[in-house]
């Protein structure tokens, strides 16, 4: 399969920019107090095809924190290294049903991660980064997000700063999970490497060629290098199709139908298995923490390009 045809492409991704700039609701996340003087009024959208293909329109060249968006990619990482059964024994792939930072999520899941996307599951799935100390497992890390997105990704070390001085939810999650032998490294270091990759700077083009990735079978589509095999990265998609937008994921799948992962900052990213990846920036949240303009324009552009994974034709 591939992508419709350029022009189509240009035209509505142009159309959903127009479309969906003037909407004023949400509010930007506050609770890192770095991302709290985002602009609100940002809005970017990048689509990158399998075959090389790349769209961008309106702010596609903005750097923000990816946040949780690194999740897909550490994970995808992991299961590529230890294998699927394995990090699902260690990690779990069941929806939680509840908000990202949940410790809910950990006291009433049977398994105490739930899964990958969420917080408690994020911080363990980096507790397994393979390395001899914190230096190495991050630049295991870095490097790795790295090849998804062609180019050698840094730190925002504002935002990073902010949100180490602001981490006692985080860290007492780690903590939990270690109660439960649900970390398998410590905690707080597992904690500090999780923070770090939340504050990767990416842009929308960044973004899009990273979900393009995982549509790619694993293969970077701009750089032709194999970033992780196949079966990982089929499980990856299976993961944020279930748990991709929180406790909206089922929302998502209803109305746009394509796995896809959200962050506080304000980007999305969509992937078109076998077509395309799709991106989206705008800081805006509505409550569950998904980008209201990335969120409305990525179900105008499921629709209008006819990619749910779900339809007959
Ligand atoms: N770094 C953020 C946190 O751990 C990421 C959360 C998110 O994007 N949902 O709270």
């Amino acid at each position: 399969g591939t992508l419709p045809e350029a022009d189509l492409v240009i035209r509505l991704l142009d159309e959903a920019h127009a479309r969906f700039a003037g909407v004023e609701d949400g509010a930007v996340a506050d609770y890192i107090p770095a991302l709290a003087s985002s602009d609100p009024a940002q809005f970017g959208l990048s689509i990158v095809g399998v075959h090389g293909a790349r769209h961008s329109v309106g702010d596609a060249g903005v750097a923000f924190t990816i946040q949780s968006i690194s999740k897909p990619f550490v994970f995808a990482l992991m299961a590529n290294e230890l294998g699927h059964e394995k990090v699902r024994e260690l990690l779990g792939v069941n929806n939680s049903g509840l908000p990202f930072d949940s410790v809910l999520a950990v006291e009433l899941n049977p398994g105490r991660t739930a899964n990958p996307m969420v917080n408690a599951g994020a911080i363990a799935t980096t507790s397994l980064v393979p390395g001899a100390d914190a230096a190495a497992k991050w630049e295991f890390v870095r490097a790795g997000l790295s090849r998804f997105a062609g180019r050698e990704l840094a730190v925002d070390e504002e935002v990073y700063a902010s949100e180490s001085h602001s981490n006692a939810r985080n860290e007492g999650i780690a903590r939990l999970l270690e109660g439960y032998g649900r970390i398998y490294s410590d905690p707080i270091e597992a904690t500090d490497i999780y923070t770090r990759q939340c504050s990767l700077l990416v842009t929308t083009e960044d973004l899009a060629v990273m979900s393009a990735t995982l549509a790619d079978g694993g293969v970077n589509p701009i750089t032709q290098e194999r970033v992780i095999d196949e079966d990982s990265c089929k499980r990856t998609l299976a993961v944020l199709a279930t748990a991709g937008l929180y406790e909206r994921s089922g929302e998502w799948l209803y109305e746009v139908g394509l796995p896809a992962k959200s962050g506080v900052s304000g980007g999305i990213i969509t992937v078109i298995p076998g077509k395309g990846g799709l991106a989206s920036f705008s800081p805006p949240l509505d409550d569950a923490g998904n980008s209201v303009r990335g969120t409305l324009a990525t179900a105008y552009l499921s629709t209008t390009l006819g990619l749910n994974v779900f339809a007959s034709q």
